[in-house]
């Protein structure tokens, strides 16, 4: 079976743990501040705050902020829950607006349309590895005065006119074991503001700055060195894996261009994707449904996914959540139901890749 994703850890990977590993110093230490130095180049920013994992780079960000009860994160229903999940946990009301079928992200008609007066924080999602539409959506935080908090764990290097994903407010990065990066759990918070850098560093180490001396009530939030040693000499290999998932993405787009019932992912106008994930449509009228071409896809040796089922808040914990303001958002809810994605990571060969396309166009019924 072609996985979905996958991980290869090189003799560099190996060499680096075990250069950490032989000097004891295992827990946070040089080899999170040259991963902090070399991410923030990558992204673009003067500052990057090495995190245990996404989901508290989010809650980070947010609390950092300091929000009041009733503020409310304005963000895309279509995304993982931790997104949502860190808006509550920063004690701060959860609203959505709707996505675009071109590039899965907010759309900036809605967006504007559900702002509030107790809006305070614009928190777009750069999905699949593709960024939002920031030329449209900074203008709206600016004019009704909105922090920007950025989930890019899906878009490590993705730009947008030149600028990098996590560059544009607050960017928050997770390096989960199947993120474009990978520390095995890991996180990073990016930001130009020297303020909000340096309250992270003191958030994420127990409020702590000197030892015994708290500012504020903090976390522990720290990365190891023994995770940055497993992501440091992926960041230095990391444009060629881009490139790598770049090809992938364009042999699938010329080989599957005419299946009927399909509508392929694109690059749009500004923006250099990264391609996290290649994700299909299927139209309404297309011969199968998604779940039928995901079981013919698994018959013929090729691994998809569903990112995500459901919109976010669509689940009763949250439905039922004094804190989630339920409002439809009815191009989220039928991308949710007609959504697969395929395998483009670095990892495959021109064959499989081959064997790819092959597989969707016999599931879906269309000439070899
Ligand atoms: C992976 C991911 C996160 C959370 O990251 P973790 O490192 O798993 O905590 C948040 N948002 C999105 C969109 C993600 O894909």
């Amino acid at each position: 079976m072609i996985p979905i994703s996958s991980i290869a850890f090189g003799e560099d990977v190996e060499q680096e743990v075990l250069d950490t590993l032989r000097s004891g110093v295992v827990a946070q230490g040089p080899k999170v501040d040259r991963f902090e130095d070399e991410f923030a180049a990558l992204v673009g920013v003067r500052n990057a705050v090495a995190v245990n994992n996404g989901t508290a780079a989010l809650s980070g960000a947010l609390q950092v902020l300091d929000l009041q009860p009733g503020d409310e994160v304005l963000t895309s229903p279509f995304t993982f829950v931790a997104t949502l999940n860190s808006i509550l946990d920063a004690g701060a009301t959860a609203r959505f607006a709707d996505i675009t079928e071109a590039d899965f992200n907010l759309d900036p008609a809605v967006t504007a349309e559900r702002i509030t007066d107790r809006t305070k924080v614009l928190l777009p999602v750069h999905l699949y590895g593709q960024t939002a539409d920031m030329a449209s959506l900074m203008p709206l935080a600016d004019r009704h005065g909105l922090s920007v908090v950025e989930d890019a764990s899906q878009a490590h290097g993705a730009t947008f006119d030149g600028r990098g994903a996590g560059s544009f407010g607050i960017g928050c990065f997770s390096f989960y074991a199947t993120k474009n990066l990978t520390s095995a759990e890991g996180g990073m918070i990016t930001t130009d503001d020297d303020t909000f850098a340096d309250r992270l560093r003191v958030l994420r180490n127990q409020g702590m700055r000197e030892r015994y001396s708290y500012e504020m009530a903090g976390h522990n939030y720290r990365m190891t060195d023994l995770q940055a040693s497993l992501a440091l000499p992926q960041l230095a290999s990391y444009p060629e894996q881009v490139t790598a998932r770049c090809c992938n993405a364009e042999a699938l787009q010329a080989g599957l261009k005419d299946v009927a019932g399909l509508r392929l992912p694109s690059v749009m106008p500004s923006r250099e994707h990264v391609w996290h994930q290649f994700t299909l449509l299927l139209d309404d009228d297309a011969p199968i449904d998604r779940d039928t071409l995901a079981a013919r896809l698994a018959e013929r040796g090729v691994g998809s996914g569903i990112y995500y089922p459901k919109a976010v808040y669509d689940y009763e914990c949250f439905r039922e959540h004094p804190r989630v303001v339920l409002e439809d958002t009815p191009v989220a809810t039928s991308v949710a139901a007609r959504c697969l994605s395929i395998p483009v990571h670095a990892r495959l060969s021109e064959s499989e890749v081959d064997q790819i396309i092959a597989a969707v166009r016999d599931a879906m019924g269309a000439r070899a």
